[in-house]
This record gives C-alpha cells, structure tokens and sequence, in this order.
C-alpha cells in the first residue's frame, strides 16, 4: 500500500505517520527528516540545502526526485507499504512521482490530507513564542512555511481530489481521535 500524507506544518503530520506506519506497518519516508540529516552531518546536499531550510523554502525538486528514486528502488521490492510524509509538495513533484510509479507498475492507494485552521495554528505557535520567550525568527519561518504550502502544495488537493484518491481528515482534534480517524478510513 502507498499512502501520502499532506498537511500544513504544524497539522502534526510527523506525529500521525509514525502512529499509522506502527499500526499498518509501513516504512516512513519523510524527505523532512532525510534533509535535515544531511544537514545534520554537513554533507554536499546538506550544506546546499541549509539556508533553504531554515528559511522555510523548498528545496530544488532536482534533490528531492533523487532521494524519492533511491528510496522507491530500495523499498518498493520489500513487503511493506509506503507512508510518504512531505512528498510530493507541488505539482512538478507529484508528477514526477506518478511517471516513476507508472514504470514500476505501481500506484498511489490514498491521499491522506489533514485539513487544520492553520490561522489557529500561527495563534497558537506565536502564543508559545510569547509564553516560552523565543526568538521571533519561528514564526516568520512558520509564515514563510505556510505559504508556501498554500501556494504549491494545496493545489495537490484538488489534483487527488478528482483522482478519488483523496481523504480528508479533520486534524484539529486529540492526536489519538485523528490517528483513528485515520486508520477507519483507510480501513
Ligand atoms: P517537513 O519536515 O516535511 O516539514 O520538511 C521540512 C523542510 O524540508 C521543508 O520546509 C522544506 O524546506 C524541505 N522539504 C521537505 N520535503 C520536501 C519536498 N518534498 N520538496 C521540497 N522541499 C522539501
């Protein structure tokens, strides 16, 4: 089974996909935490990719297609599904993804898209930068994250909407309400 969560940041999508990949044992594929390693350890990516990050832009689909083609190659031959959390992120990504799939006589099963009020979340997250006196940098950061997710990856909602692949699950209840939210749809 090939599953994408897509999300605002903030929605908990990293939470959730842990939670569902133990339940229906699928491997967790987040480009989020293949970036930050490399950046982490200072490779060549790593050190291209940086500033990108942390100024809560996307890196260039040129890194993200290679790291998707290493992945789909080592894990697809496995019996386990995938859980894609933060890929694809805009359309030339998603399309890519569909053509690699294709090849590999494969398929995307659901679109898992966790709707949250994300003016609640940018409240919430500068409430916490006021109470825990932290730098004001996060919720530019925040800002810049959530547009681009309004302008580049919301589009895919519409895309898997009219594919019939789409759920779309209220993310702003208790982490364990949406976890089961999750599981009974895909059930
Ligand atoms: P995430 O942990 O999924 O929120 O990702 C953290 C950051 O990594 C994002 O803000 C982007 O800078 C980068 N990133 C993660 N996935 C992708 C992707 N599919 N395409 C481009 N950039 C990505």
């Amino acid at each position: 089974m090939l599953i994408v969560l897509l999300g605002p940041p903030g929605a908990g999508k990293g939470t959730q996909s842990k939670k569902i990949c133990e339940t229906m044992n699928l491997f967790h594929f987040s480009t989020g935490d293949i970036l930050r390693n490399e950046v982490k350890e200072k490779t060549e990516i790593g050190l291209k990719i940086e500033s990108i990050i942390n100024a809560g832009n996307l890196v260039g689909d040129e890194i993200i297609l290679e790291i998707v083609k290493k992945i789909l190659k080592n894990e697809l031959g496995k019996n386990k599904g995938i859980l894609f959390d933060g890929f694809p992120r805009n359309f030339d990504q998603a399309n890519a993804f569909e053509s690699l799939l294709k090849d590999m006589k494969k398929q995307i099963n659901f679109v898992i898209h966790l709707s949250v009020d994300q003016h609640e979340i940018l409240k919430r997250i500068e409430k916490r930068q006021i109470d825990e006196n932290r730098e004001d940098d996060d919720v530019k950061v925040l800002k810049s994250r959530m547009n681009v997710y309004s302008n580049e990856t919301m589009p895919l909602v519409d895309l898997y909407e009219k594919k019939n692949i789409l759920k779309t699950i209220n993310g702003m209840k208790t982490v364990e309400e949406v976890n089961n939210d999750i599981i009974n749809c895909l059930k």
